[in-house]
């Protein structure tokens, strides 16, 4: 069974503990004493599998997720199960040859942040919550109202007033959650949800939140999967509250413990250049974090100067030798053509990783040859405001059709 633990001064939790944050500051991640050891052939044979959990690209991995919760309490939308694509183009792009895209925007909402809200969504219900909130850059909004909205839970979000993509708070408010507009960034909309939760029937649901980032380590365990856990040299992707961070070193520590790897990949965390602070502090031998205090970028998604789980997300680059850069919102932009002109299309925070790795590979930080898998966050209609040239418009007739056509 899971409980809470913290792991820079061992403190212990049970699992359905409210608070996350340990007194010593840290943050509180699951702890699972693994028993047995989930095979490989087992994990295959539930993708054919129709049971609801087996269905899902998450709970399909349950043993190395959350064992302990019963399957009634799980709150699923079928998330998961996103390809691992090959592009040519973005081949040529990135100079790194078959590159892997894993496309987390073909997730029920639209972005990876489903994978760790069915987890910690269905630690909710299973606690009887019947309020849940988060702060958020606009997708784990989207995410968490769904959710709520699946489990019939009263949802508040709170998010960026004028800096989060209006899509994703139409999702938020179609799903009937509560959208809070706060005139503040990201970081102060943060600090306000986790000191209205003091005290107050209502479960947070951010990545602060373990079992979040105990449903992100499936991203990692897919790209196994499909590899036949023969893992690449590297995963890239966009880094803001370093969530993913966090979670993919912890599910890579975990498998080598396992035994179910034994040459881990290194993760490269890319970020934008306007909000870097993960960026600098791997710079500077992470020595310390200083916080930006008005982080600037295109990609709004990961426009956050003050990352919440930063010292998990230090444990993971330690753990697997990674890296973490900055690109310049020029490049995420420049990225994000050769995406959508690829066909596969993105919103420019998951472009960033793109760009991240054409620039490790230009740098040769990325070798010659070396097996690179890149996580896509986020979909390409989560952020229309980007310019889509000029629109044709014709009369309705054939000649002036045929004449616009050329
Ligand atoms: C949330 C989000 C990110 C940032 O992920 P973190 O885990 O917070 O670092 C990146 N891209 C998209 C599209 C997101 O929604």
């Amino acid at each position: 069974m899971a409980v809470l633990r913290c792991p820079t001064c061992g403190l212990q939790a049970p699992a359905d503990a409210v608070r996350f944050r340990c007194e010593c500051g840290d943050l509180l991640e699951v702890s699972h004493g693994f028993r047995t050891r989930i095979e490989p052939d087992e994990l295959r044979a539930r993708r054919v599998s129709s049971a609801p959990l087996d269905r899902s690209g998450v709970w399909r991995f349950r043993e190395l997720i959350d064992h302990g919760l019963p399957a009634e309490h799980v709150v699923t939308l079928g998330e998961g199960n996103t390809p691992l694509l090959l592009s040519a183009a973005l081949d040529a792009f990135t100079g790194i040859g078959e590159l892997r895209v894993k496309h987390e925007g073909w997730n029920p909402t639209g972005s990876f942040k489903d994978r760790g809200m069915t987890v910690a969504m269905s630690r909710a219900v299973a606690r009887g919550a019947r309020r849940v909130a988060c702060a958020s850059t606009g997708n784990t909004a989207a995410s968490l109202s769904a959710y709520a909205a699946r489990a019939g839970l009263e949802a508040f979000v709170l998010v960026p007033e004028g800096a989060t993509a209006e899509s994703k708070l139409a999702q938020a408010a179609a799903h009937g959650a509560r959208v809070v507009r706060v005139r503040g960034n990201f970081d102060d909309a943060m600090r306000l949800v986790e000191d209205a939760q003091e005290g107050k029937d209502l479960v947070l649901l951010n990545s602060i939140n373990p079992f979040r980032i105990e449903g992100q380590k499936s991203i990692v365990y897919e790209i196994l999967e499909e590899l036949d856990w023969s893992p690449p040299d590297w995963i890239v992707f966009p880094a803001g509250n370093l969530g993913n961070t966090s979670a993919f070193g912890k599910a890579l520590a975990e498998l080598r413990e396992l035994g179910l790897v034994t040459r881990l990949p290194r993760l490269a965390a890319v970020q934008a250049e306007g909000a870097s602070p993960f960026a600098r502090a791997f710079a500077g031998k992470f020595a310390e974090l200083v916080p930006d205090p008005d982080p600037q970028t295109v990609a709004s998604a990961i426009r956050i100067g003050n990352p919440v789980s930063y010292a998990r997300a230090v444990r993971s680059l330690r753990v697997t030798d990674g890296v973490a850069i900055a690109v310049s919102d020029e490049d995420i932009l420049q990225a994000k053509r050769a995406v959508d002109g690829a066909g596969l299309g993105a919103e420019p925070a998951s472009c960033a990783a793109i760009a991240g790795a054409r620039e490790l590979r230009r740098r040769g930080v990325i070798g010659d040859g070396e097996r690179v898998a890149c996580v896509l966050t986020g979909h390409l209609l989560k952020d229309t405001g980007a310019p889509v040239g000029t629109p044709l418009v014709v009369e309705a007739t054939p000649e002036a059709l045929r004449q616009a056509l050329g």
